[in-house]
């Protein structure tokens, strides 16, 4: 005795609150046509879950609730409550007693309770599942459905059995675990193509990171050899500059010397050989005039002194012997030697000076030819001491005039020694000072070079603060690296060449810090690593989803066979009983292949397909009739069609019993003996079952415990009373 009562309110015609208390194990509804009798069984099919809309005769939800008559107005909502005694812990619920109700509205909702809190209708059909009250409703038998099974297609059958054999459960767990499956699947290739998304997303970022990488490595290359670089350059552009400045102040102080030097000795030069010299050389044609003159006048003495002593010798001589050949060649050499000396002159006074000279000599060599033979030899004698005395004079004269000159000649040769010296010096110093010049320029073409460099380093200095960052500062305080102010310069060119090659690669590479790639690359492993365990859970999951299956698929499949053989033996039982002989069989048929609805199968799914329906494999029935040689359903008459479903059913409730059976005038085709017949397996059913059935028949109202009358009143509501049998044969009327 599970189930205690059943409340209608609002449902079909049961326009007001109903309630069905059921106090033993065979309670009968009786009533006449149009009550509202199968309305209950249907408040049944109902509360359990029922989704057909047909099996409750109805088109819409709506179609559930009172509809309202003049008397009683319409409802907005039908609700139906079930309440089982849980004493036994039929139901999987830790109460006493479970109510389970169902509502539904005028616009189609449903809304389903357990002990009044509101569930799903799944939640309902599990906990029902799980104490063999199944949806199928094989326990609920509609009026006129009676021969459901028979009619039924194969497949149908098998479910109604499965059901019966409590088999929905594992079916549920089944259904449920195939919808996990299907939805790990999803997930599988939602994550699958999630991580191909990922895939060049990824492989591109790793690519960039590890550039990066190689960036960073270069630029800590760069930043030790840059830091070296320009601890050297500075060092050697400070000591280059010092080393500079210190020439050209050398340069320029020698310089300075030098051109002093160079006035002091154009200004020797000058002095020698200038006023000094002329001075000299006029002195001395003066003095070599001088000197000429006192010649001649010795010549002419001489000749004088000559002519007298000759005169002296001979006193008597002639002009002509007076007149010797040698004193005429005398006369010419002397003219001679003063027109050689007038080409030579070029003062013009000196010329005159010179031709008044001829033209004395002319007169006088005239003269002495004119002249008379001395008076007298003493006059001769005297004339010749007088000449003697006068030759020596101008001799000595001309002596000393020689001497002066030998003086004037030395001193002009002294003059001109020292103007040469001069000049000498001069043009050794003049390329000293060139020379001076020139290294002083050279240096300031050295310091133009240094000053590019030392703009070059400034450069340098920026450009690695702007690649590397203010740590490139760090060189200022460095301490002069070994050999910086000794190597070759070309070593620190080497260096130089080997920076700019780096930082052409660092520029080349394309990318900054790339910190935000850094991090979005970490970020996309992450995820990448976060998916592929997630895979690995759902394959996983996905694994043991299928050995579930698998093991219910067996446990179902062990059950159903078992079943099924139990109910046969309880089908030909029954079967005998009814038929006093012959026999019916429920059989697996032969699977077959079909196609299911979707167009565009691949293998795979043909194959789940054939297991789906090789599990499914339809259930056929065989009949035999006692006496009768007929073996298909489609012979039977309508009773035997009754009797056989009757059969069926009774049989199924056997091997797994539900907690309650409906029988809504299961027995209406039945004659008298069937109808006792019918009644006795009633109450033999009734031992495993609570049953509630809905009659006609006196016999089954008399193997009732309780029974209860539906009338509907003027108003067109149904309406429920206890009541015996006497008045429920006369209500059934
Ligand atoms: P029978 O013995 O002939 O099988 P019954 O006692 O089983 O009859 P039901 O079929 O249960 O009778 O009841 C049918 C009655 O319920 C009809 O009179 C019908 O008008 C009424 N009914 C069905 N749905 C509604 C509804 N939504 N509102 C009001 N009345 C309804």
């Amino acid at each position: 005795m599970y189930l205690k009562s059943i409340e209608l309110t609002g449902f079909k015609s049961f326009g007001k609150k109903t309630e069905l208390r059921f106090g033993a194990a065979i309670a009968s509804i009786v009533g006449p046509n149009g009550s509202g009798k199968s309305n209950v069984a249907e408040a049944f099919r109902f509360v359990l879950g029922e989704q057909s809309m047909k099996s409750m005769r109805s088109k819409r939800g709506e179609d559930l609730i009172w509809g309202g008559s003049p008397a009683l107005p319409r409802m907005n909502r039908a609700a139906v409550k079930v309440l089982f005694d849980n004493s036994s812990r039929l139901l999987d619920l830790d109460f006493k007693e479970v109510a389970v109700e169902r509502v539904v509205y005028r616009d189609g909702q449903n809304e389903y309770l357990l002990n009044g809190t509101q569930v799903r209708l799944k939640d309902v059909i599990r906990l029902l599942a799980g104490a063999n009250i199944g949806g199928s409703g094989y326990q609920i038998i509609s009026q006129g459905e009676a021969d459901r099974i028979l009619n039924a297609s194969s497949k149908e059958r098998r479910e109604m059995v499965e059901d019966a054999l409590g088999l929905k459960l594992y079916q549920h767990k089944k259904a449920e675990s195939e919808r996990k499956l299907t939805e790990t699947a999803i997930n599988i290739e939602r994550t699958q193509s999630l991580r191909r998304e990922l895939t060049p997303h990824l492989r591109f970022l790793r690519g960039q990171v590890e550039k990066i990488e190689k960036t960073r490595e270069l630029k800590e290359e760069l930043t030790e050899k840059l830091l070296d670089y320009l601890a050297r350059e500075h060092a050697w552009l400070t000591q280059e500059d010092a080393r500079l400045s210190g020439e050209s102040h050398e340069h320029e102080a020698e310089l300075k010397k030098l051109m002093a030097n160079v006035g002091e000795t154009r200004s020797k030069r000058g002095n020698a050989g200038g006023l000094m010299l002329s001075e000299l050389q006029a002195k001395l044609s003066e003095r070599e005039a001088k000197i000429q003159g006192a010649r001649r006048e010795s010549e002419r003495l001489t000749r004088e002194l000559g002519r007298a002593e000759g005169a002296l010798e001979a006193n008597n001589v002639t002009v002509e012997a007076i007149v010797p050949v040698p004193h005429v060649r005398g006369f010419v050499r002397e003219l001679d030697g003063i027109i050689a000396e007038l080409e030579r002159e070029h003062d013009i006074r000196n010329i005159k000076q010179k031709l008044a000279e001829i033209r004395r000599q002319i007169v006088s060599f005239i003269n002495g030819l004119s002249g008379s033979a001395p008076d007298t030899n003493e006059e001769v004698r005297l004339q010749v001491a007088a000449l003697s005395v006068s030759l020596e004079r101008v001799r000595k004269e001309e002596e000393a005039l020689a001497e002066e000159l030998e003086n004037l000649r030395r001193k002009i040769a002294g003059a001109r020694e020292a103007s040469l010296t001069a000049e000498r010096d001069l043009v050794s110093l003049e390329s000293l000072v060139r020379e001076a010049q020139g290294k002083l320029s050279s240096l300031r073409t050295t310091r133009g070079i240094l000053a590019d460099a030392k703009r070059r380093f400034e450069e340098e200095v920026r450009e690695g603060v702007a690649l590397i960052g203010a740590s490139m500062r760090s060189w200022e305080g460095a301490l002069i690296p070994d050999g910086a102010l000794s190597e070759e310069r070309n070593v620190q060119e080497k260096r130089r060449r080997e920076i700019e090659r780096l930082k052409i690669k660092i520029e080349e590479s394309g990318v900054g810090s790339g910190e935000a790639i850094v991090k979005e690359f970490t970020q996309t492993k992450e995820r990448d690593e976060f998916l592929a365990r997630e895979l690995v859970d759902l394959e996983k999951s996905a694994g043991s989803l299928k050995d579930i299956i698998a093991e219910l698929e067996k446990t179902i499949d062990v059950r159903f066979h078992d079943g099924l053989k139990h109910i046969n033996e309880a089908l030909t039982g029954f079967f005998e009983k009814l038929f006093g002989g012959g026999h019916a069989k429920l059989f697996v048929e032969e699977p077959r292949r079909g196609r299911h609805g979707a167009n565009s199968l691949d293998e795979e799914d043909e194959e789940d397909i054939l297991e789906e329906e090789e599990l499914y494999a339809g259930l056929s029935i065989s009949v035999s009739l006692p006496r009768k040689k007929i073996r298909g359903l489609e012979v039977l008459s309508g009773g035997e069609r009754a009797l056989t479903s009757i059969a069926l059913i009774f049989s199924m409730t056997q091997v797994n019993p539900p907690p309650f059976l409906i029988l809504d005038e299961t027995d209406a085709a039945l004659d008298e003996a069937n109808s006792r017949r019918y009644a006795d397996m009633v109450r033999e059913l009734a031992a495993k079952s609570q049953l509630i059935v809905i009659t006609h028949n006196r016999a089954t109202m008399a193997v009732a415990d309780e029974l209860y009358g539906v009338t509907m009143d003027a108003s067109g509501v149904s309406k429920l009373l206890s009541v015996k049998l006497e008045e429920a044969e006369k209500v059934a009327k």
